[in-house]
């Protein structure tokens, strides 16, 4: 079944009464060199399990489940497991789990479905919570090699960012702290069915697996810069002090410490700076 064929999606989407959900991010991938690239790009191969993150008619599933051993999706709308059905009749390597993916034990999912398989990640993201689940799928130190996903321009923005510059954000440490991204191609807007404001880009991070602080040093890291990153235009002072409570004077002298000015804003500090400004708040 061609899954790029207009005509194709629209006969199956009738037949089954589908109407799109904006809520849920619902643009489907209809340009047909888009899917395969991605596949080919995100380690869909031999060897390799493919977590996938939202469905929609299964366009991007097919061509996973071309290419790698297994695929194991997981899609929040209920209406299109009849859809899938349909679909992804040919595969048997396909397995699609219908719960929200930030509710889901990914831990326990990849351990008891990619036995002996490397596992990466593939999805073209819901762009209203593409950086929760990109946070989720790093801060969860899941056995996974890669994570090639489809983001809107401005998310492509914000993970392409040096930390430390006025593009960054929360994510842009995220994926600069767990491993190493790159951008891998434009889409233009017209590609997807319907077709959004915004074009997008594909992107791959790559994950080192290794751990550069302790846990708990970790979870407090990533707390303070999204406190940090949650009031970017006030002071690191200020924003830290309002959103988790730490008294202002103890921030100035952590700045201090690194050379950097009472006024700083997290979008000024960079990797190292930001990893000795939270050790040295956690001590305190
Ligand atoms: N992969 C398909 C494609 O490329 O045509 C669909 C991509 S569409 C941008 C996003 C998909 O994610 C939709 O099918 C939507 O229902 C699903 N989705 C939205 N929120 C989700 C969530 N919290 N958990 C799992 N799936 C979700």
């Amino acid at each position: 079944m061609n899954l790029t064929n207009i005509g194709t999606v629209k006969d199956i989407l009738s037949r089954h009464g589908f109407s799109f959900s904006k809520g849920l991010g619902q643009n489907f991938i209809i340009n047909p060199d888009i899917c395969p690239k991605i596949a080919e790009s995100g380690n869909a191969c031999e060897g390799f399990g493919i977590l996938e993150i939202g469905t929609g008619i299964g366009v991007l599933t097919a061509e996973l489940a071309k290419r790698a051993d297994k695929v194991v999706a997981v899609e929040i709308d209920t209406r299109l497991l009849p859809i899938l059905e349909e679909t992804l009749a040919d595969f048997e390597n396909v397995k699609i789990i219908n719960e929200d993916v930030m509710k889901c034990d990914l831990h326990k999912l990849i351990n008891e479905e990619f036995k002996g398989l490397q596992v990466a990640v593939c999805a073209n993201l819901p762009y209203y919570i593409t950086s929760p689940i990109i946070m989720l799928l790093l801060e969860s130190r899941l056995p996974i090699e890669s994570i090639t996903v489809m983001v809107q321009k401005e998310a492509a923005q914000r993970l392409c960012a040096k930390v430390g510059s006025r593009d960054s954000g929360a994510i842009t440490v995220g994926v600069n702290y767990y491993g190493t991204v790159k951008k891998l191609f434009d889409v233009s807007r017209g590609s997807f069915m319907p077709a959004p404001n915004v074009d997008s880009a594909v992107m791959r991070i790559d994950l080192n697996g290794e751990r550069r602080l302790d846990e708990e040093s970790e979870r407090f890291f990533f707390k303070l810069v999204k406190a940090g990153f949650s009031q970017r235009r006030k002071t690191l002072a200020n924003s830290l002090s309002s959103v988790i409570g730490i008294p202002k004077e103890k921030v100035y002298e952590a700045l201090k410490a690194e050379g950097l000015p009472e006024a700083a804003r997290i979008e000024q500090l960079d990797m190292e700076q930001l990893i000795a400004v939270s050790a040295k708040l956690m001590k305190e």
